[in-house]
Protein backbone atom coordinates (compact mmCIF):
# COMPACT_ATOMS: atom_id res chain seq x y z
CA UNK A 1 0.00 0.00 0.00
CA UNK A 2 0.95 4.00 -0.42
CA UNK A 3 0.23 6.13 2.11
CA UNK A 4 1.52 8.92 -0.19
CA UNK A 5 -0.81 11.80 -1.68
CA UNK A 6 -1.11 11.14 -5.59
CA UNK A 7 0.09 14.13 -7.55
CA UNK A 8 -3.83 14.87 -7.92
CA UNK A 9 -4.14 15.06 -4.06
CA UNK A 10 -0.91 16.56 -3.48
CA UNK A 11 -2.29 19.73 -5.71
CA UNK A 12 -5.53 19.69 -3.43
CA UNK A 13 -3.76 19.36 -0.30
CA UNK A 14 -1.50 22.39 -1.22
CA UNK A 15 -4.71 24.20 -2.57
CA UNK A 16 -6.67 23.35 0.47
CA UNK A 17 -3.80 24.06 3.03
CA UNK A 18 -3.25 28.12 1.21
CA UNK A 19 -6.91 28.39 1.40
CA UNK A 20 -7.50 27.49 4.91
CA UNK A 21 -4.76 29.45 5.65
CA UNK A 22 -5.78 32.62 3.84
CA UNK A 23 -9.33 32.73 5.56
CA UNK A 24 -8.24 31.59 9.21
CA UNK A 25 -6.40 35.37 8.66
CA UNK A 26 -9.87 36.98 9.14
CA UNK A 27 -11.39 34.66 11.90
CA UNK A 28 -13.62 36.66 13.64
CA UNK A 29 -12.27 35.11 17.12
CA UNK A 30 -8.41 34.30 16.99
CA UNK A 31 -8.80 33.47 20.94
CA UNK A 32 -12.35 32.72 21.26
CA UNK A 33 -12.66 33.03 25.15
CA UNK A 34 -16.55 32.32 25.46
CA UNK A 35 -19.40 29.89 23.78
CA UNK A 36 -20.79 32.82 21.72
CA UNK A 37 -17.34 33.63 20.41
CA UNK A 38 -16.78 29.77 19.63
CA UNK A 39 -20.30 29.77 18.10
CA UNK A 40 -19.42 33.32 15.97
CA UNK A 41 -16.27 31.30 14.77
CA UNK A 42 -18.43 28.31 13.84
CA UNK A 43 -21.26 29.75 12.21
CA UNK A 44 -18.19 31.59 10.09
CA UNK A 45 -16.17 28.37 9.11
CA UNK A 46 -19.24 26.91 7.28
CA UNK A 47 -19.71 30.10 5.16
CA UNK A 48 -16.46 29.88 4.46
CA UNK A 49 -16.52 26.32 3.57
CA UNK A 50 -19.48 26.87 1.66
CA UNK A 51 -18.38 30.27 -0.02
CA UNK A 52 -15.21 28.17 -0.99
CA UNK A 53 -16.44 25.32 -2.45
CA UNK A 54 -15.25 22.78 0.03
CA UNK A 55 -18.67 21.20 1.16
CA UNK A 56 -19.77 17.71 -0.42
CA UNK A 57 -16.92 17.07 -2.09
CA UNK A 58 -17.75 13.18 -2.22
CA UNK A 59 -21.27 14.25 -2.66
CA UNK A 60 -23.36 13.28 -6.54
CA UNK A 61 -23.02 16.58 -8.45
CA UNK A 62 -26.90 16.66 -9.03
CA UNK A 63 -27.15 17.43 -5.62
CA UNK A 64 -24.23 19.98 -5.66
CA UNK A 65 -21.49 18.03 -4.62
CA UNK A 66 -18.03 17.88 -6.13
CA UNK A 67 -18.29 14.16 -6.80
CA UNK A 68 -14.67 13.29 -5.70
CA UNK A 69 -12.85 10.06 -3.55
CA UNK A 70 -13.19 10.33 -0.05
CA UNK A 71 -9.25 11.15 -0.41
CA UNK A 72 -10.24 14.52 -0.61
CA UNK A 73 -12.29 15.14 2.43
CA UNK A 74 -9.71 13.55 4.39
CA UNK A 75 -7.24 15.99 2.95
CA UNK A 76 -9.89 18.61 4.06
CA UNK A 77 -10.37 17.50 7.25
CA UNK A 78 -6.51 16.90 8.03
CA UNK A 79 -5.33 20.36 6.82
CA UNK A 80 -8.17 21.97 8.64
CA UNK A 81 -7.57 20.26 12.16
CA UNK A 82 -3.80 20.95 11.60
CA UNK A 83 -4.41 24.41 11.26
CA UNK A 84 -7.12 24.71 14.04
CA UNK A 85 -10.20 25.52 12.26
CA UNK A 86 -13.27 25.49 14.18
CA UNK A 87 -16.15 22.62 13.24
CA UNK A 88 -18.54 24.41 11.10
CA UNK A 89 -21.72 24.70 12.92
CA UNK A 90 -23.30 22.04 9.92
CA UNK A 91 -20.49 19.68 10.55
CA UNK A 92 -23.57 17.11 11.35
CA UNK A 93 -25.40 17.97 8.35
CA UNK A 94 -22.74 17.86 5.94
CA UNK A 95 -21.33 14.67 7.89
CA UNK A 96 -24.24 12.92 9.43
CA UNK A 97 -27.54 14.17 7.81
CA UNK A 98 -27.08 14.66 3.69
CA UNK A 99 -25.18 11.34 3.44
CA UNK A 100 -27.96 9.62 5.39
CA UNK A 101 -30.59 11.60 3.11
CA UNK A 102 -28.43 10.50 0.11
CA UNK A 103 -28.59 6.61 1.12
CA UNK A 104 -32.44 6.37 2.19
CA UNK A 105 -34.07 9.68 0.69
CA UNK A 106 -36.55 9.98 -2.04
CA UNK A 107 -35.84 11.76 -5.09
CA UNK A 108 -37.54 14.84 -3.90
CA UNK A 109 -36.49 14.74 -0.45
CA UNK A 110 -32.92 14.65 -1.64
CA UNK A 111 -33.41 18.01 -4.06
CA UNK A 112 -35.04 19.90 -0.90
CA UNK A 113 -32.42 18.87 1.66
CA UNK A 114 -29.09 18.55 0.23
CA UNK A 115 -28.68 22.24 -1.50
CA UNK A 116 -30.02 23.30 1.79
CA UNK A 117 -27.02 21.93 3.62
CA UNK A 118 -24.77 22.89 1.06
CA UNK A 119 -25.78 26.40 0.58
CA UNK A 120 -26.13 27.08 4.57
CA UNK A 121 -29.81 27.58 4.49
CA UNK A 122 -30.05 24.77 7.08
CA UNK A 123 -28.26 23.79 10.56
CA UNK A 124 -28.61 19.96 11.50
CA UNK A 125 -28.90 18.40 14.76
CA UNK A 126 -28.98 14.85 15.77
CA UNK A 127 -31.82 13.95 18.09
CA UNK A 128 -31.23 10.33 19.22
CA UNK A 129 -29.84 9.75 22.65
CA UNK A 130 -32.40 10.41 25.31
CA UNK A 131 -32.16 9.82 29.79
CA UNK A 132 -32.81 6.51 29.30
CA UNK A 133 -31.03 5.38 26.25
CA UNK A 134 -27.57 6.21 24.79
CA UNK A 135 -25.37 3.42 24.90
CA UNK A 136 -28.81 1.73 23.88
CA UNK A 137 -30.32 3.60 21.80
CA UNK A 138 -32.91 1.14 20.76
CA UNK A 139 -34.49 1.66 23.83
CA UNK A 140 -35.65 4.95 22.93
CA UNK A 141 -38.76 6.13 24.29
CA UNK A 142 -40.34 8.95 22.37
CA UNK A 143 -43.37 8.69 20.86
CA UNK A 144 -44.40 9.39 17.28
CA UNK A 145 -48.17 8.92 17.06
CA UNK A 146 -49.98 9.17 13.51
CA UNK A 147 -52.60 12.06 12.48
CA UNK A 148 -53.45 11.33 9.21
CA UNK A 149 -51.14 13.97 7.62
CA UNK A 150 -48.11 13.38 9.65
CA UNK A 151 -47.22 12.53 13.50
CA UNK A 152 -46.89 14.00 16.71
CA UNK A 153 -44.71 13.49 18.56
CA UNK A 154 -43.87 13.48 22.56
CA UNK A 155 -40.71 12.73 24.42
CA UNK A 156 -37.30 13.93 25.48
CA UNK A 157 -33.52 13.88 24.15
CA UNK A 158 -30.98 15.19 25.70
CA UNK A 159 -26.69 15.69 24.88
CA UNK A 160 -27.78 17.02 21.59
CA UNK A 161 -25.18 19.29 19.76
CA UNK A 162 -25.49 22.40 18.24
CA UNK A 163 -29.48 21.69 18.89
CA UNK A 164 -29.37 25.71 19.81
CA UNK A 165 -27.89 26.45 16.58
CA UNK A 166 -30.14 23.96 14.52
CA UNK A 167 -33.28 24.06 12.16
CA UNK A 168 -33.77 20.31 11.87
CA UNK A 169 -33.35 17.55 13.51
CA UNK A 170 -32.63 13.77 12.62
CA UNK A 171 -35.28 12.94 14.99
CA UNK A 172 -35.93 8.84 16.17
CA UNK A 173 -38.87 7.70 17.89
CA UNK A 174 -41.18 4.97 18.59
CA UNK A 175 -43.87 5.08 16.00
CA UNK A 176 -44.79 1.40 17.01
CA UNK A 177 -44.83 0.00 20.74
CA UNK A 178 -42.07 -2.89 21.17
CA UNK A 179 -44.98 -4.69 22.82
CA UNK A 180 -46.53 -4.94 19.16
CA UNK A 181 -43.42 -5.31 17.29
CA UNK A 182 -41.76 -7.67 19.78
CA UNK A 183 -38.08 -6.42 18.47
CA UNK A 184 -37.04 -3.11 20.13
CA UNK A 185 -35.34 -2.62 17.08
CA UNK A 186 -38.38 -2.67 15.24
CA UNK A 187 -40.76 0.32 14.69
CA UNK A 188 -38.37 2.74 15.20
CA UNK A 189 -39.24 5.84 12.73
CA UNK A 190 -36.37 8.02 11.72
CA UNK A 191 -38.15 11.68 11.07
CA UNK A 192 -36.77 14.80 9.39
CA UNK A 193 -38.28 17.44 12.13
CA UNK A 194 -37.64 21.17 12.21
CA UNK A 195 -36.65 22.80 15.41
CA UNK A 196 -39.02 25.71 15.87
CA UNK A 197 -41.71 23.46 17.92
CA UNK A 198 -39.70 21.90 20.44
CA UNK A 199 -38.21 23.77 23.74
CA UNK A 200 -34.58 23.55 23.53
CA UNK A 201 -33.01 24.01 26.51
CA UNK A 202 -28.45 24.38 26.75
CA UNK A 203 -26.24 22.47 28.87
CA UNK A 204 -23.22 23.64 30.30
CA UNK A 205 -20.46 21.67 30.29
CA UNK A 206 -17.40 21.05 32.65
CA UNK A 207 -15.36 23.96 30.83
CA UNK A 208 -17.99 26.09 29.94
CA UNK A 209 -18.99 25.23 26.65
CA UNK A 210 -22.48 25.09 26.00
CA UNK A 211 -22.65 23.10 22.80
CA UNK A 212 -24.94 20.68 23.77
CA UNK A 213 -28.83 20.88 24.72
CA UNK A 214 -31.78 18.89 26.14
CA UNK A 215 -34.97 18.97 23.85
CA UNK A 216 -38.40 18.88 25.17
CA UNK A 217 -41.35 17.84 22.62
CA UNK A 218 -44.42 18.11 23.67
CA UNK A 219 -46.85 17.31 20.36
CA UNK A 220 -44.47 18.81 18.05
CA UNK A 221 -46.42 18.37 14.61
CA UNK A 222 -43.87 15.97 11.80
CA UNK A 223 -45.39 16.20 8.70
CA UNK A 224 -46.04 13.12 5.93
CA UNK A 225 -43.20 13.75 4.09
CA UNK A 226 -40.21 14.20 6.71
CA UNK A 227 -40.14 10.24 7.17
CA UNK A 228 -36.66 9.02 5.99
CA UNK A 229 -37.11 5.23 4.90
CA UNK A 230 -39.96 3.19 5.66
CA UNK A 231 -42.30 3.56 8.84
CA UNK A 232 -40.74 1.22 11.84
CA UNK A 233 -37.85 1.08 9.79
CA UNK A 234 -35.88 4.05 11.33
CA UNK A 235 -33.12 1.65 13.20
CA UNK A 236 -31.57 0.68 9.73
CA UNK A 237 -31.79 4.34 8.52
CA UNK A 238 -29.80 4.75 12.27
CA UNK A 239 -26.99 2.91 11.54
CA UNK A 240 -26.65 4.45 8.73
CA UNK A 241 -26.11 7.39 10.11
CA UNK A 242 -24.00 5.86 13.00
CA UNK A 243 -21.87 4.39 10.04
CA UNK A 244 -21.32 7.79 8.87
CA UNK A 245 -19.79 9.28 12.06
CA UNK A 246 -17.85 6.21 12.69
CA UNK A 247 -16.34 6.74 9.18
CA UNK A 248 -16.21 10.33 8.17
CA UNK A 249 -15.61 11.50 11.48
CA UNK A 250 -12.56 8.76 12.16
CA UNK A 251 -10.78 11.79 9.79
CA UNK A 252 -11.20 14.37 11.38
CA UNK A 253 -10.33 12.48 14.92
CA UNK A 254 -6.85 10.99 14.01
CA UNK A 255 -5.96 14.70 12.32
CA UNK A 256 -7.14 16.26 15.02
CA UNK A 257 -4.96 14.29 17.39
CA UNK A 258 -1.85 14.42 15.32
CA UNK A 259 -2.32 18.52 15.45
CA UNK A 260 -2.90 18.61 19.20
CA UNK A 261 0.70 16.87 19.92
CA UNK A 262 2.27 18.78 17.52
CA UNK A 263 1.47 21.78 19.64
CA UNK A 264 2.09 19.92 23.09
CA UNK A 265 5.56 19.07 21.45
CA UNK A 266 6.00 22.49 21.19
CA UNK A 267 5.04 23.79 24.88
CA UNK A 268 7.41 21.04 25.98
CA UNK A 269 10.31 22.50 23.93
CA UNK A 270 9.34 26.32 24.73
CA UNK A 271 8.84 25.18 28.85
CA UNK A 272 12.51 23.24 28.77
CA UNK A 273 11.10 20.13 29.44
CA UNK A 274 12.41 17.82 26.19
CA UNK A 275 14.70 16.67 28.38
CA UNK A 276 12.95 15.60 31.56
CA UNK A 277 12.61 11.85 31.54
CA UNK A 278 9.94 11.16 32.52
CA UNK A 279 8.14 14.07 29.99
CA UNK A 280 9.93 12.89 26.75
CA UNK A 281 9.42 9.30 27.57
CA UNK A 282 5.19 10.52 27.85
CA UNK A 283 5.80 12.57 24.61
CA UNK A 284 7.76 9.53 22.74
CA UNK A 285 4.87 7.14 23.89
CA UNK A 286 2.07 9.65 22.64
CA UNK A 287 3.98 10.22 19.39
CA UNK A 288 4.06 6.38 18.69
CA UNK A 289 0.08 6.36 19.47
CA UNK A 290 -1.03 9.06 17.42
CA UNK A 291 0.93 7.70 14.42
CA UNK A 292 -0.38 3.85 14.94
CA UNK A 293 -3.88 6.26 15.14
CA UNK A 294 -3.62 7.90 12.18
CA UNK A 295 -2.22 4.89 10.00
CA UNK A 296 -5.37 2.66 10.66
CA UNK A 297 -7.12 5.54 10.09
CA UNK A 298 -5.34 5.36 6.56
CA UNK A 299 -6.23 1.87 6.48
CA UNK A 300 -9.52 2.22 6.96
CA UNK A 301 -9.92 5.00 3.83
CA UNK A 302 -8.49 2.66 1.54
CA UNK A 303 -11.04 -0.19 2.26
CA UNK A 304 -13.78 2.47 2.19
CA UNK A 305 -12.07 3.32 -1.23
CA UNK A 306 -12.29 -0.17 -2.32
CA UNK A 307 -15.90 -0.37 -1.27
CA UNK A 308 -15.95 -2.26 1.99
CA UNK A 309 -17.78 -1.09 4.68
CA UNK A 310 -15.98 0.18 7.61
CA UNK A 311 -16.01 -2.49 10.48
CA UNK A 312 -14.38 -2.85 13.83
CA UNK A 313 -11.19 -0.93 13.13
CA UNK A 314 -14.17 2.31 13.27
CA UNK A 315 -14.52 1.22 17.13
CA UNK A 316 -10.56 0.78 17.59
CA UNK A 317 -9.69 4.65 16.36
CA UNK A 318 -12.41 6.56 18.33
CA UNK A 319 -11.16 4.32 21.72
CA UNK A 320 -7.42 5.29 20.74
CA UNK A 321 -8.27 8.79 19.68
CA UNK A 322 -10.21 9.04 23.36
CA UNK A 323 -7.40 8.10 24.92
CA UNK A 324 -5.01 9.43 23.65
CA UNK A 325 -6.50 13.21 23.44
CA UNK A 326 -6.99 12.64 27.36
CA UNK A 327 -2.93 11.44 27.22
CA UNK A 328 -2.16 14.90 25.52
CA UNK A 329 -4.31 17.52 27.18
CA UNK A 330 -3.52 16.06 30.90
CA UNK A 331 0.02 16.22 29.67
CA UNK A 332 0.08 19.94 28.63
CA UNK A 333 -1.51 21.14 31.56
CA UNK A 334 1.36 19.07 33.63
CA UNK A 335 3.83 20.33 31.73
CA UNK A 336 2.73 24.08 32.13
CA UNK A 337 3.36 23.85 35.85
CA UNK A 338 1.34 26.20 38.47
CA UNK A 339 -0.17 27.79 35.23
CA UNK A 340 -1.14 24.53 33.98
CA UNK A 341 -3.49 24.44 36.88
CA UNK A 342 -4.81 28.31 37.24
CA UNK A 343 -6.70 30.17 34.65
CA UNK A 344 -4.71 33.00 34.88
CA UNK A 345 -3.26 33.19 31.82
CA UNK A 346 -4.71 32.53 28.32
CA UNK A 347 -2.18 30.90 27.12
CA UNK A 348 -3.15 28.01 29.54
CA UNK A 349 -6.61 28.34 29.57
CA UNK A 350 -7.21 26.86 26.07
CA UNK A 351 -4.92 23.62 27.41
CA UNK A 352 -7.07 23.46 30.89
CA UNK A 353 -10.53 23.96 28.48
CA UNK A 354 -8.89 21.38 26.10
CA UNK A 355 -7.99 19.05 29.40
CA UNK A 356 -11.90 19.28 30.89
CA UNK A 357 -13.53 18.83 27.02
CA UNK A 358 -11.43 15.49 26.39
CA UNK A 359 -13.26 13.88 29.23
CA UNK A 360 -16.35 13.59 26.88
CA UNK A 361 -14.48 12.18 24.25
CA UNK A 362 -15.08 8.55 26.09
CA UNK A 363 -18.94 8.81 25.82
CA UNK A 364 -19.45 10.86 22.73
CA UNK A 365 -19.85 8.60 19.60
CA UNK A 366 -19.92 5.38 21.98
CA UNK A 367 -18.61 5.52 25.24
CA UNK A 368 -15.02 3.31 25.37
CA UNK A 369 -16.85 -0.13 26.97
CA UNK A 370 -18.78 -0.11 24.44
CA UNK A 371 -16.19 0.55 22.03
CA UNK A 372 -14.19 -2.38 24.04
CA UNK A 373 -17.03 -4.66 23.25
CA UNK A 374 -17.24 -4.23 20.04
CA UNK A 375 -13.81 -4.53 18.92
CA UNK A 376 -13.93 -7.87 21.60
CA UNK A 377 -16.80 -9.51 19.86
CA UNK A 378 -16.54 -7.65 15.63
CA UNK A 379 -12.98 -8.18 15.41
CA UNK A 380 -10.98 -10.29 18.14
CA UNK A 381 -14.10 -12.79 17.61
CA UNK A 382 -14.83 -13.20 21.18
CA UNK A 383 -17.99 -14.63 22.77
CA UNK A 384 -20.94 -11.93 23.31
CA UNK A 385 -20.87 -10.29 26.47
CA UNK A 386 -24.95 -9.88 26.76
C1 LIG B 1 -19.81 15.85 23.84
C2 LIG B 1 -20.97 14.96 23.54
C3 LIG B 1 -21.77 15.22 22.44
C4 LIG B 1 -22.87 14.42 22.17
N1 LIG B 1 -23.67 14.73 21.08
C5 LIG B 1 -24.78 14.00 20.84
C6 LIG B 1 -25.68 14.36 19.78
O1 LIG B 1 -25.46 15.34 19.06
N2 LIG B 1 -26.78 13.63 19.60
C7 LIG B 1 -27.08 12.54 20.37
O2 LIG B 1 -28.10 11.91 20.12
N3 LIG B 1 -26.26 12.17 21.39
C8 LIG B 1 -25.12 12.88 21.65
N4 LIG B 1 -24.30 12.54 22.68
C9 LIG B 1 -24.69 11.44 23.56
C10 LIG B 1 -23.84 10.19 23.44
O3 LIG B 1 -24.08 9.52 22.24
C11 LIG B 1 -24.18 9.33 24.67
O4 LIG B 1 -23.75 10.05 25.82
C12 LIG B 1 -23.52 7.99 24.64
O5 LIG B 1 -24.09 7.19 23.64
C13 LIG B 1 -23.63 7.26 25.99
O6 LIG B 1 -24.94 7.20 26.41
P1 LIG B 1 -25.35 7.66 27.88
O7 LIG B 1 -24.77 9.00 28.14
O8 LIG B 1 -26.82 7.48 28.01
O9 LIG B 1 -24.61 6.65 28.85
P2 LIG B 1 -25.08 5.16 29.21
O10 LIG B 1 -25.38 4.41 27.96
O11 LIG B 1 -26.14 5.22 30.25
O12 LIG B 1 -23.76 4.59 29.84
C14 LIG B 1 -23.39 4.85 31.20
C15 LIG B 1 -22.14 4.00 31.51
O13 LIG B 1 -22.48 2.60 31.36
C16 LIG B 1 -21.59 1.99 30.43
N5 LIG B 1 -22.33 1.00 29.62
C17 LIG B 1 -23.54 1.18 29.05
N6 LIG B 1 -23.88 0.07 28.34
C18 LIG B 1 -22.84 -0.79 28.45
C19 LIG B 1 -22.57 -2.10 27.94
N7 LIG B 1 -23.45 -2.73 27.16
N8 LIG B 1 -21.38 -2.68 28.25
C20 LIG B 1 -20.47 -2.05 29.06
N9 LIG B 1 -20.67 -0.81 29.58
C21 LIG B 1 -21.83 -0.19 29.27
C22 LIG B 1 -21.10 3.11 29.54
O14 LIG B 1 -19.87 2.79 28.94
C23 LIG B 1 -21.00 4.27 30.52
O15 LIG B 1 -19.78 4.19 31.22
C24 LIG B 1 -23.18 13.32 22.99
C25 LIG B 1 -22.38 13.05 24.10
C26 LIG B 1 -21.29 13.85 24.39
C27 LIG B 1 -20.44 13.55 25.58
Amino acid sequence: MDFRDTAEEASFRKEVAGWIEDRLAHIPHEHPADHDAKTDNARWWQEQLADGGYLGLTWPEQYGGKGMPIAYEAILNAESARRHAPFGINGLGVILAGPTILVHGTEEQKAFYLPRILNGDDIWCQGFSEPGAGSDLAGLSTRAEETGDGWVVNGQKVWTSFAHAANRCMLLARTTPQAETGSKHEGISYLLADTDQIDIRPLVMINGDADFNEMFLSDVHVPQDRLLGQQGGGWKVALTTLGFERGSLAFVLSAEAEAALEELTSRVIDAGLADEPDIAREVGRLAADVRSLSLTTTRQMSALMQGETPGGDGSAVKLAWAQTMQAVTRLAVRSGGDAGVTEDGRRDAGWISGFLRARGNSVEGGTDEVQRSIIAERVLGLPKSR
